[in-house]
C-alpha cells in the first residue's frame, strides 16, 4: 500500500531519490520468513520506513543527494540501516535532502527540491525534507532522519510531524556520510510521539564502530511516551526565543502550549539564555570547518564521480575538475567558509573563537537545566516559507535554524512535536522540547503531553 501511494503522489512531492518495489518487497518476504520461523522481532517488525539518503545500504544506492556520489553503490550497510533491518523494518527508498546535509529546504538537492504535502509551493524544510514530507504524506509512516544543525526538528515542524534529535552519541554515525562529526545526529520521524519513540529504541545505543558513541543504555523514551505526564515538571521557556522575528501564528501556537502544559500541572517559568544568539555564528565556523574537512575525501579516485580523466591530464587536475562539477553551490560555499576559518593566521580568531563559544552555550544549558528540567521554545521561528524564496540569501536561510542550533552545540537531546496550524497561513507549527545529555526520555514525555 505504501509504494502505491508514493507511485501515486510521489510526482507532485519528489520526496525520494531511489524506489526499488522488488528489492523492497524482497526485504518484506524476508521479515515474513524469519516471523514464520519463530524468530521474535519487535515492535516494529513489518513495518515499513522511508531511509534519508545519507545512511549507506548496501542494496540501495546513496548519494547524499550529490553529483559527486551519483550511482555509488556502498559495500556495507550504516549502523542505523542495519540495526532497522535487525529489528525487522521494511526500507521502502531513500529519500531526499540537502546535498550533504547542508541547508534547511531541500532546494540544495542535485535531484531537485522536495515539496511540502501541505502547500507545493512550500518548502518541506531540510536537510531531512524527503524524509519529513514523506511520513507528512502517507508515503511512509516512519522514516529517518540526521539532526546537525536541525535537520529533524525543523523538517518536522514545518510538515506537522514528530521529529527528534537524540543526545549527540546515543545514535550511531557509523555509515552515516559525515557533514560536521561532532553534531551529526541520526534520529528519528514519526506522525506521532510514541511511533517516534520506537523507532527511536530501535537504531540507538552504543556502538563500538563509532568512536564518539556513548556507553550507556538507552534512555527509556518508549515508556516515557506511553506516559506523557507532566504534573510537577519544571519547564524553562526560553526568553530570547521569542517575540520579534517571529511570525504571530508561530508564537499564538507556542503560547497555547505554555498555558496547556501548566494546565498540566507543571511549573512554568522564563529562563534566560543570552548566549544563545551566539550559536548560530558559532554553527557557521564550526559545521563549515568540519565539512571541509570531511569532504576532502571526494578525491575523484575512491567513489562515484570521475571527470576528466582522459589520460592527459595529472591526478590533481582531475581531481579539481571533479570536484567543482560533483558539488553544488551551497555545499562549495561551505568548503571555502571552513577552509578560511581553519587556516593559520584565522584558526584562532574564527575556528578557536567558535570553540569557547559552545563551551559557554553549553554550560548556559547546564546552569539552566539546575533550574528546569526541561527548556522549550517555538522550533522555528517561521512556518514552511515559499520554494525560492530563501534559496538565494543564505544568511535568510541560515536563521531558519535559530532555535534548533544550540542543542547541537552542547549535543543535549531536543523533539519537536506539533502543536497547531498558523492562523496567517493555515500551515504546521512546531513545539521544541530541550533536555540535558540523557535526558531524551523527558523530550517524549513532555512531547506526548502536547500531542494529547
Ligand atoms: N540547516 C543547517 C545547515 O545548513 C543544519 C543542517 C543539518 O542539520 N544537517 O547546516
Amino acid at each position: 500500500a505504501h509504494l502505491d501511494r508514493i507511485a501515486e503522489v510521489e510526482p507532485k512531492i519528489n520526496a525520494f531519490l531511489h524506489v526499488d518495489r522488488e528489492v523492497t518487497l524482497g526485504q518484506a518476504r524476508a521479515v515474513d520468513e524469519r516471523l514464520r520461523s519463530g524468530e521474535r522481532l519487535g515492535p516494529l517488525a513489518g513495518v515499513p520506513i522511508a531511509h534519508k539518503d545519507i545512511f549507506t545500504t548496501r542494496d540501495m544506492p546513496t548519494t547524499a543527494a550529490s553529483r559527486i556520489l551519483e550511482g555509488w553503490r556502498p559495500p556495507y550497510d550504516a549502523t542505523v540501516t542495519r540495526r532497522l533491518r535487525e529489528a525487522g523494518l521494511v526500507i521502502l527508498g531513500k529519500t531526499n535532502l540537502d546535498e550533504f546535509a547542508m541547508g534547511s529546504s531541500t532546494e540544495n538537492s542535485a535531484y531537485g527540491p522536495t515539496r511540502n504535502p501541505w502547500d507545493l509551493d512550500k518548502i518541506p524544510g531540510g536537510s531531512s525534507g524527503g524524509s519529513s514530507a514523506a511520513v507528512a504524506a502517507y508515503q511512509a509512516p516512519l522514516s529517518t532522519g540526521t539532526d546537525t544543525g536541525g535537520s529533524i526538528r525543523q523538517p518536522a515542524a514545518v510538515t506537522g510531524i514528530v521529529g527528534m534529535k537524540p543526545t549527540y552519541g546515543g545514535s550511531s554515525r557509523y555509515g552515516l556520510i559525515a557533514f560536521a562529526s561532532s553534531l551529526d545526529t541520526p534520529g528519528p520521524f514519526a506522525r506521532n510521539v510514541l511511533d517516534a519513540a520506537l523507532l527511536h529504541e530501535a537504531f540507538s545505543g552504543h556502538d563500538p564502530l563509532d568512536s564518539t558513541s556513548i556507553d550507556a543504555p538507552v534512555p527509556s523514551v518508549v515508556e516515557a511516551a506511553r506516559q506523557g505526564d507532566v504534573a510537577g515538571l519544571r519547564v524553562g521557556v526560553v526568553k530570547e526565543f521569542g517575540g520579534e522575528g517571529f511570525q504571530p501564528g508561530v508564537q499564538a501556537r507556542f503560547n497555547e502550549a505554555v498555558a496547556l502544559l501548566e494546565s498540566l500541572g507543571a511549573k512554568v517559568v522564563e529562563i534566560s539564555c543570552p548566549s544563545f544568539a551566539t550559536a548560530l555564528p558559532a554553527y557557521y565556523l564550526i559545521a563549515p570547518s568540519e565539512c571541509s574537512s570531511n569532504l576532502a575525501r571526494f578525491d575523484a579516485m575512491r567513489y562515484g564521480l570521475r571527470v576528466g580523466d582522459d589520460g592527459t591530464r595529472s591526478a590533481e587536475e582531475v581531481m579539481a575538475l571533479t570536484r567543482a562539477a560533483g558539488f553544488g553551490p551551497e555545499v562549495k560555499r561551505r568548503i571555502m567558509l571552513g577552509t578560511y576559518a581553519l587556516s593559520s593566521g584565522y584558526y584562532d580568531a574564527y575556528y578557536g573563537q567558535a570553540q569557547k563559544v559552545r563551551t559557554v552555550i553549553a554550560r548556559e544549558f547546564e546552569a539552566a537545566y539546575h533550574q528546569v528540567d526541561v527548556l522549550i521554545s517555538p522550533t522555528t521561528p517561521t512556518t514552511a516559507f515559499p520554494i525560492g524564496e530563501r534559496a538565494d540569501d543564505p544568511m535568510a536561510m541560515y536563521l531558519a535554524d535559530l532555535c534548533t542550533i544550540p542543542s547541537n552545540l552542547a549535543g543535549n537531546a531536543a523533539i519537536s512535536v506539533p502543536c497547531g496550524l498558523a492562523d496567517e497561513d493555515g500551515l504546521p507549527v512546531g513545539l521544541q522540547i530541550m533536555a540535558p545529555v540523557l535526558g531524551d526520555d523527558r523530550c517524549y514525555r513532555v512531547a506526548a503531553a502536547v500531542e494529547k
